[in-house]
Order: C-alpha cells, then structure tokens, then sequence
C-alpha cells in the first residue's frame, strides 16, 4: 500500500482552474448533525490552519445551509460516536478568488472517507466504533470502492491495530499529522465526511451510564456479513464443521465432538485470571473438549482470528477483546468473566453484540463473588484503577463497597479500581454458571438460521355482518394469504384480527390459523366495528396490517 498520492493522471491546470470556477460542493444526508455524512466536490485542508476550506464561487453549493446553525454544535460527527464534544467537524469558509494569493494547492484524484477514529488503541473501539461504520459507511457511496482512500483526522498514530484498518482499502490510509507532508493545501477532489451509525450497538456512557443504543438498526447478519469479509482479507477460511450441527454442545457422535474446542482469551497484563491452567483443566475435564489459549499479546491477529472462527466456546475476561465474538461460528457460546464488585447487567458490550438478532451466539456471564479471591492494586496509576492518590476517606468507602454504582464513563475511579483487579477463579462456581447457561440455553433452536422473511400484507381483506336479534350480531372477517408466502415454506402460518368498537380505545386481539372467522362474542347490532389483520410467519414475523375495515353491523 502505497501513501504517494498520483498526480499523473490529473491535469493540473484544468483541476485548478475548476476549484478557482466552481469553489466547492456540499451535498449532505441527515436532518441532524449527528445523522449526517456529506459528500464534497473539492473540499480543501489547510495543515497551516489544521481546517478544512470551503471555498465559495458562484457555482458553490451547501446543502444544507444552516448559516451560522453550523457551529451548533457542529456540522456533523466525525466519528460514530454521537454528539461526542471533541468529534465535531466543520469548515472554514473562504471566496475562491482568495486561491490567487494561496500556496499551490495539491490535489488529491482519489475518492477519499474522512473521519475520526474515537480510539484506536482498543480492540472494541477499533471494530464497534471504526471499522464496521467504515465498512458499512463504504457500502453505502458506490465510489467509496476498494481504491477508496481513507484519512484518520483524530490525530492520533497508527496505533497497534492499524494492519486493520488498512483492510477497509487497497489504499494506505493516511494520518492527520502525514497530511502537511503534502503541502500547506490540500484539495480533495471527491470526499465524504463522517460515518454511519447504523451499525453501532452501544453507547459508553458519556451522558447517561454505559448501556446498549436506545434503537439498535443492526443485525447479526450486517454484523457477519462483515466479519466475513474481514476475514477474506485476511486469508482466514472458516472452517465450516461447528456450523455444520450448529456448534451445539450436545454431541450425539463421539466422532463429532473430537475437533470442537474451546477458546480462552488471555490478557497478559491487566485484569488477569490468576488460575488460568487450572480453569483450562477443569473446562477440558467437563467437556471433553481442547481448550486453546489465544491473546493479543502473542499472536497476530489473523492466527487469532483463525482459532476464533472455529471455536465452540469462548471464554474471556471482560474486556476489549471479547469483540471478536463477532468473529464466532453460529451457535457458539460467549462467556465473559467479571471481577469482583463489578456488575455484569451494568457493562454489556459483548453482551449485547452476541445477542443481537440473528447472531446466534450463547452469551453467558460469571462473577467472582468472593472477595478472598479478588487480587487488587490500589498503587496504580489512575488509568489502571490505582485509588491511592484519592482521599483516604474515599479510599476506604471504595475498599468496602461489594458493587460499583452506576457511573458515567470514563474516569470514575471506584470503576477503573474494580475493573482491573486479577481474580482467581472459582472453577466451582464457574463450572455451575456456564453448565445451567448452557442447559437453560440447549432448547433454543440450533442450526440453521431462523428465516428472517417477513409476511406480506393479507389481500382482499373483508367483512360481512347478519344482525341475529336485537342483542346479537355477527362479524365475518375473511382475507387471502399474502403475496409471498405462495414462493415460501413457512412452517407456521398464522393471522391476527383486531377488532375494535368505534370510538373505544381499546381492541380485541385473536389469533387465528385460517383465512376466515366468524365473530359473534361481543358483536353488538347496529355498530360500526374497525378491524385490523396482519399475518404472522413463525409466531414472531410479523407483517403489516391490512387497510382498516369498517365493518357495520
Ligand atoms: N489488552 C490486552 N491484554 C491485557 C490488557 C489489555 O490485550 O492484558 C488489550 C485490550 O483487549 C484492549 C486494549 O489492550 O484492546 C486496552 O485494554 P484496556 O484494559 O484499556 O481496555 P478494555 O479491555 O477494558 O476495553
């Protein structure tokens, strides 16, 4: 991957001349800054100034034109994260004429994504916040191709996953710092700004405490459709034999059980499991399976990611690198170990991540509850968890307290002192924990992926009415099927009607199997009833309501 930007295949003259002519182009999505990514026609960056320029001309277009709305706060996010303070973007603006008076500017030819990356030292910032925004970011401009070029803006170094994020393109992606390499001004001849959030599953607690995105638009199928992709650029075949009886846990064959394992996820130096060979014995003991151990510290990411791929079980520390979930086969089972005092309802990243629709992963959580087993290091720094530059008062609340309380992120010490404890591990208790997680879990289904095809509206949809006497009336509701269901197996067909008394607030539910029903509870003569129905595929695919019926007794 090549950082040397082609000026071969530009005239440019001709470029220069159309920026002095045209100034620059801003075509936006999103109604809000924190919904928007806006595309740009000559889009410059001054690395005197560390601004990007938007230079005005006759032919300039800013849509939307907020005016000076732009700097409340900001014209959009730079990362994915939403509303964050220090992601904001926005441009300086100057008249084209001003370009005769400027440093020659250079023009990069390539279609370029700019944006923030939030925190590229850490493994679950690096896929949850970064790459599958990227990803899906790129999915969604055509010209954002494999020869896109992408520039990172936060400001940081490559930092130690950057062999990741050069998968997103065949172009070296270049830093904020590399951009006065190229001069004092840089124009970007196509350039889009920001990244979706609709892959984004969880918020960090910034203003409410941490927890899963109030309206998560993903699915564990974007989700794998991804972790694929990835993983053809890294050369990783999956190796299909845990999918092929949905990594149950269940074995009816000896012979099928010989090549399922079990992938402990190690962390060297913080948050350690004191006992790790011990743990690995008693999980090989009690399912007769390898147990493999993989960590970032020792071993590329590809080989990791390799060994994941195929793993029946995965078992972890809390922690960043427990994002490689996504990276499991269907079925398999995620277990994530917590130190003590520490809350597993109150941090749940990967929890929410395993148990998105149609992931199918297992997620099983455990807590050390033994105090005498929690190893803890008040002396730290800080960062670590370190408590002894605090207040000895508050010191000693935080040594007595058994359970953190809700906390914003992202330096709440009593926080940081539990989270990066070392805990030995009660095998025990662990072993209890993950066999009713795995029993209570055996009768959900297994294999396949369920069908996510939704029903059709029903067609034909009406009503007929007989008055029986003056206290009795019926209601005939009769429908055809949807229109797709005739191209579909559907294992269980079936219709919801509701019925309402107009002007009531409330309804009458009933499900039914056929395409008909005759209703004579409740009817009453010479009232006019509204009714509703929908199909229903599996019990749990839901369809939309048919147009109401006004049916008058
Ligand atoms: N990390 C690691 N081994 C360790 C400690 C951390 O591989 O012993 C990795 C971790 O997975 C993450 C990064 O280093 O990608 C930062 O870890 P930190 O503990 O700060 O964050 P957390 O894992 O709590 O998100």
């Amino acid at each position: 991957q090549s950082q040397e930007i082609s000026q071969a295949q530009i005239d440019y003259h001709l470029v220069l001349q159309a920026l002095q002519e045209h100034g620059t182009r801003m075509v936006c999505t999103g109604k809000m800054h924190t919904d928007r990514i806006c595309r740009f026609d000559n889009l410059c960056y001054s690395s005197e100034a560390e601004d990007f320029v938007f230079f005005h001309s006759n032919s300039s277009v800013m849509l939307p034109n907020l005016g000076s709305r732009r700097f409340q706060p900001a014209l959009l996010d730079l990362s994915s994260v939403e509303d964050h303070n220090t992601q904001y973007f926005n441009f300086l603006e100057l008249p084209a004429a001003a370009l005769k008076f400027m440093p020659k500017p250079v023009f990069v030819p390539d279609v370029t994504l700019i944006f923030n990356r939030f925190n590229p030292d850490n493994l679950m910032h690096v896929f949850h916040d970064d790459l599958l925004p990227a990803f899906y970011t790129m999915k969604q401009y055509l010209d954002l191709d494999d020869e896109a070029r992408l520039v990172f803006m936060e400001g940081w170094g490559e930092g130690p996953h950057f062999d990741l994020y050069q998968f997103l393109s065949t172009k070296q992606p270049l830093l904020k710092d590399q951009l006065k390499n190229f001069g004092k001004l840089m124009c970007f001849t196509k350039s889009y700004i920001g990244l979706t959030k609709m892959t984004t599953w969880y918020q960090y607690g910034f203003v409410q405490p941490q927890g899963p995105k109030a309206n998560i638009l993903v699915s564990g199928n974007e989700i794998r459709q991804f972790a694929k992709a990835f993983m053809e650029k890294m050369n990783i075949t999956r190796v299909e034999k845990a999918d092929k009886n949905g990594g149950n846990l269940e074995y009816d064959k000896e012979s099928e059980r010989m090549d399922e394992y079990i992938v402990l996820f190690s962390r060297s130096t913080t948050r350690l499991i004191l006992n790790e060979a011990e743990l690995i014995m008693a999980l090989a003991q009690e399912f007769q399976m390898r147990v493999v151990t993989v960590s970032l510290e020792e071993q590329s990411f590809p080989s990791l990611i390799q060994v994941i791929s195929g793993a029946s079980m995965l078992i972890s520390m809390h922690g960043a690198q427990l994002v490689s979930s996504l990276f499991l086969p269907r079925g398999a089972v995620v277990v994530e170990l917590f130190p003590f005092a520490v809350n597993p309802e109150q941090y749940t990243p990967y929890k929410t991540l395993t148990s998105l629709p149609g992931m199918d992963l297992h997620y099983i959580s455990w807590r050390n509850t033994k105090e005498e087993n929690t190893v803890i290091h008040p002396d730290r720094s800080w960062e670590q968890g370190g408590i002894v530059h605090l207040e000895k008062e508050e010191q000693e609340r935080i040594l007595a307290s058994k359970d953190v309380p809700r906390h914003l992120c992202c330096r709440n010490p009593e926080w940081l002192f539990r989270i990066y404890q070392d805990t030995l591990v009660d095998i025990q208790s662990f072993l209890e924990v993950l066999k009713e997680g795995i029993n209570s879990k055996s009768n959900l289904k297994k294999g396949k992926a369920a069908s996510t095809v939704h029903p059709g509206r029903v067609r034909e949809a009406q009503c007929q009415t007989y008055i029986q006497n003056s206290n009795e009336a019926k209601l005939t509701v009769s429908w055809q099927i949807p229109w797709n269901l005739k191209y579909l197996k559907v294992r269980e067909v079936k219709y919801e009607v509701w019925i309402q008394e107009q002007g009531e607030n409330t309804y009458m539910p009933y499900i039914l199997p056929q395409q008909n029903y005759t209703f004579s509870e409740n009817i009453k003569p010479f009232t006019t009833y509204l009714v509703w129905v929908r199909c229903i595929f599996n019990k749990n695919l839901l369809g939309p309501f048919a147009d109401v019926l006004m049916c008058k007794t």
